[in-house]
């Protein structure tokens, strides 16, 4: 079995996981003040290869992220591709699939809440990771009784280390109570998004999703899953405000991530979803998913970076 992470990209170049380590002072580690993303890369048997997905559109959100926290790094998304295959390499994972962490930070050591007069950094990490959600096919999800923070007070398209609090008072709390996710809504009661996962139902033969103004993260695998309803499954997807109960009466809904990838909700507040069983479009929407994320739909190729040369 694979294990690690064995190294990290620390304070400007690769070194053992062990010496990877910050102060307590660490202002991102007191007041929450670091911005983060979260990516996959996927093991291709046939061609013994590792693909990175879509790795400058999540780095091109870190920077975003970090710009929104007045954080200037030293590197364009480009240099974080680089030291991210770099860094694959150095661990030469094979045969299995990782999940990839980046992290910029207020690295300023001392007291005192702000943005503005602090140094930052970037550090990375990936370790062998399979599925998120224990119940892929068949989630049971409630609606969480936190709201989902606002624009105006944490802004949650910004992927912002403090921000996520929130997301564990939902994910705990949901856990606890003996499901699988929660959905929460945001300030107006619409449905906003999971923990940490984008929400879609489909009605009627049409495909709803919240717009990127109900506080959600704006998801690539979202982007990613919009992309492949409209141009794979010739379906109409509709950004728009949803309801709580528009959930209850749906045909089919799912999350979508790049931890969980594509989860099929089975039950939503103890109304089944639909059947209550994975259907047609959750299941050929996570075909087509895994394929792409795979580098099997070779007419996607450029969402597949390659981490080790080909041979
Ligand atoms: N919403 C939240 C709150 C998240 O943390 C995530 C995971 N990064 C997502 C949505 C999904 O985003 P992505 O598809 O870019 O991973």
């Amino acid at each position: 079995m694979t294990t690690g992470p064995n190294y990290a990209f620390f304070q400007g170049k690769i070194v053992p996981i062990e010496e990877a380590k910050v102060s307590v002072m660490t202002h991102a580690f007191n007041y929450g003040t670091g911005v983060f993303g979260g990516l996959r890369a996927y093991w291709n048997e046939e061609e013994e290869q590792l693909y990175i997905f879509r790795p400058l559109d999540h780095f091109r959100r870190v920077l975003n992220s970090a710009k929104m926290l007045l954080m200037e790094l030293p590197y364009t998304a480009e240099d974080m591709l680089g030291i991210l295959r770099d860094l694959l390499r150095k661990e030469n994972y094979r045969g299995v699939d990782v999940y990839i962490r980046p992290l910029a930070y207020k690295s300023s050591e001392g007291i005192g809440v702000r943005l503005h007069d602090l140094e930052c950094d970037f550090t990375m990490f990936a370790l062998p990771f399979g599925s998120y959600i224990p119940n892929e096919e068949g989630s049971r999800v409630t609606f969480s009784s936190w709201a989902r923070i606002d624009d105006n007070m944490i802004p949650a398209r910004g992927k912002i280390v403090g921000a996520y609090a929130n997301s564990a008072f939902i994910k705990t709390d949901a856990a606890l109570a003996g499901y699988d996710e929660a959905l929460v809504l945001d300030q107006s009661g619409h449905i906003s998004e999971g923990s940490a996962e984008n929400f879609f139902m489909v009605r009627d033969g049409v495909v709803y999703t919240p717009p990127i103004t109900s506080n959600i993260l704006e998801g690539i695998t979202r982007r990613t899953v919009i992309h492949l309803l409209r141009e794979e499954m010739g379906m109409e997807v509709v950004e728009r405000v949803i309801d709580r109960t528009e959930v209850y009466i749906a045909d089919e809904a799912f999350f979508c991530g790049t931890g969980v990838q594509i989860v099929a909700i089975a039950e939503v507040d103890h109304r089944p979803v639909g059947t209550g069983q994975m259907g047609p479009v959750v299941r050929r929407l996570r075909e087509l998913y895994f394929d792409l994320v795979r580098g099997k739909l070779l007419r996607y190729r450029e969402w597949n970076v390659p981490v080790y040369e080909a041979h």
